[in-house]
């Protein structure tokens, strides 16, 4: 193991070993200051625009032992797979008829081109995923099940994240969430990986580049490793990557990546992917404090034109995927400070895109939390229905400060932070 890891932190006292890298090529040490000032102006008094289409409920992953699939034969009643259309009813239904309403416009959204998978994604891939669907129910990897509905469900998931950052990046608008399923941050370029077929925050990040957004910054809460993303812009200087999640390592042939501290990025990439991986129960205190002290930092030196805040509710105290104890607060206070990053970078510009959250009813209440932060509304509307987990803050606050002292001595962009 060449990174230090939470775990490597034992009662004998602090102990790490950073990831030895070389400074970036010439190329790619361009770190001077570039201001968002091609991006359009904010727009006073804007709503966060929504959009959302109902066909991405016909996405059906099945029923086993939680995610397996799988009928032992002695259960009378097997689990709902995780990443079903309940829980995405519920987000819809809560921002409709939820206080946070009136703050909300609702848009269509729309299939994808197959051309437009392209951008992220390799053609034999998608001709992969063509055939699958045109010849019935697949098991693609662990957990992960194209059925008859799955593939019209994903590309409305990747189209419909198209539209919402299209939406910023003509003008119309400051703030926009894709509210999308199946889910897209580990599907990787060439390959489909936990619940995600095609990386829809991915394809977006893309197009803005690609719209001429110089650099865009990339944060992902889902309690998981977004290593599709990380592994798509790997290379590339113009987009940071951060990824705060449990520590779960790889899982198997679909997921090489361990998420450790020293995956940095390759290349003109080095040091432009930075992961966060937090104690299990970290809580609402250590995330502020993770938020603060590394990301705050990391991308005020990045200077992004474009923020986008890719969000998983299962990094909830109570969600049955994730061993981390956000509570609603703590989701609140990440979207404030992703909204403040984002008024000193981007215009105040964000893009949302919706990843996991497997509770049915709290990771509704967590993404209504969440957008209320980043609306920066100022009395919270909503209270917590069920907070009540003790947090381990102060082992956190370690392992940040381990985080950035790594950071210090081996990404070359912030040796200054
Ligand atoms: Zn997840």
């Amino acid at each position: 193991m060449l990174g230090w890891e939470p775990g490597m932190l034992g009662q004998s006292g602090v102990e790490h070993r950073c990831p030895r890298a070389e400074p970036p090529m010439a190329s790619g040490s361009d770190s001077s200051p570039t201001t968002a000032a091609e991006a359009p102006p904010p727009v006073p008094g804007d709503k966060m625009a929504v959009f959302w289409h109902e066909g991405m409920l016909a996405h059906d992953a099945g029923r086993g032992v939680f995610d397996s699939g799988s009928d032992p034969g002695f259960l009378d009643v097997l689990d709902p797979h995780p990443e079903n259309a309940d829980r995405v009813r519920n987000m819809v239904s809560i921002l409709r008829r939820g206080p946070i309403a009136p703050f909300l416009s609702w848009h269509s959204g729309r299939p994808a081109h197959a051309s437009e998978l392209l951008s992220f994604h390799t053609s034999e891939y998608i001709e992969k995923l063509v055939q699958a669907n045109a010849t019935g129910a697949k098991k693609l990897c662990e957990g992960t099940f194209l059925n008859p509905g799955s593939w019209g469900a994903a590309l409305l998931a990747a189209g419909t994240t198209l539209s919402a950052v299209k939406h910023i990046l003509d003008g119309h608008g400051n703030l926009a969430y894709a509210l999308v399923r199946p889910p897209g941050h580990h599907a990787q370029p060439d390959r489909a990986d936990g619940y995600c077929f095609l990386n829809n925050a991915g394809l977006a990040v893309q197009l803005a580049l690609d719209s001429g957004r110089a650099k865009v910054a990339v944060v992902d809460i889902d309690v998981h490793y977004g290593n599709g993303t990380a592994e798509g812009f790997y290379r590339t200087e113009n987009v940071l990557t951060i990824s705060l999640h449990m520590k779960h390592g790889s899982w198997g042939p679909s997921h090489l990546q361990s998420g450790s501290v020293d995956e940095i990025g390759e290349g003109k990439g080095l040091g432009y992917n930075l992961n966060i991986p937090l104690p299990n129960g970290s809580g609402d205190a250590g995330y502020e404090y993770a938020m603060n002290e590394l990301v705050v930092p990391a991308i005020d030196k990045f200077q992004p034109q474009l923020l986008v805040f890719m969000i998983g509710q299962d990094s909830s105290a109570f969600d049955p995927n994730g061993r981390q104890c956000l509570t609603m607060e703590g989701y609140r206070k990440i979207g404030q400070i992703m909204r403040s990053i984002a008024n000193r970078h981007s215009n105040g510009q964000v893009l949302i895109v919706q990843e996991g959250g497997y509770h049915i009813s709290y990771s509704a209440y967590c993404l209504h939390a969440t957008l209320e932060g980043v609306l920066d509304l100022e009395a919270p509307p909503l209270d917590d229905p069920i907070a009540y987990y003790p947090e381990d803050e102060k082992y956190t606050m370690k392992v940040v400060d381990m985080i950035r002292s790594c950071w210090k001595e081996s990404v070359p962009f912030l040796k200054d932070i």
